[in-house]
């Protein structure tokens, strides 16, 4: 599973995030039948993981350097990684660490770019203004960049229940 340089591959740093996603899933109280639909895996593959077989250790290293990375870059590389929008948002919500709040200010013209650009479909339009359902919300301030009125508001959700700004 590693390349001639003793590098994991592409393929195998996803099969590390999805072992790391696999864990926390389990550990979340999900069956194995959910986790294979969750990761787009046969059964078999999913219990393979879960007992440590058929996978690098030094993809799931990588894989684990990746989940540390800050959101944007964890977003886009797992992205780019899976080519799979769907399981990009299991990896990413399952793995993630943080939590955060997403709010749009008044002076939303429902343009619609931070709905289309958001690649965790954590924003929709809603009477003609974006509404971000935050428990999707990676906090890759991706739309806060895009929006043509600065209407989008992210906050880091602290464990103490206290807001950082972004
Ligand atoms: S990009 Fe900004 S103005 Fe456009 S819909 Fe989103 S929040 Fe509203
Ligand atoms: S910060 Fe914006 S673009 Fe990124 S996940 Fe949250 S709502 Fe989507």
């Amino acid at each position: 599973m590693i390349n001639t340089h003793g590098d994991p591959m592409p393929k195998h740093i996803v099969s590390g995030l999805k072992y790391i996603a696999a864990v926390n899933l389990t550990k979340q109280g999900h069956s194995q039948r959910e986790i294979a639909k969750a990761l787009n895996m046969n059964r078999s593959t999913v219990s393979h993981y879960l007992n440590g077989r058929n996978l690098s250790w030094r993809s799931i290293e990588v894989a684990k350097v990746i989940t540390e990375m800050c959101p944007r870059d964890f977003l886009l590389l797992t992205h780019s990684l899976t080519q799979n929008t769907e399981m990009t948002r299991t990896i990413i919500r399952t793995c993630q660490k943080q939590k955060f709040q997403g709010k749009v200010r008044n002076s939303c013209i429902g343009c619609g770019l931070c709905v289309d650009t958001c690649l965790m479909k954590a924003i929709s339009l809603r009477d003609l203004k974006a509404h971000i359902e935050s428990e999707w919300c990676c906090g890759c301030l991706i739309c806060v960049d895009m929006c043509p009125t600065d209407s989008i508001e992210i906050k880091e959700v602290e464990l103490d229940g206290n807001n950082r700004s972004n």
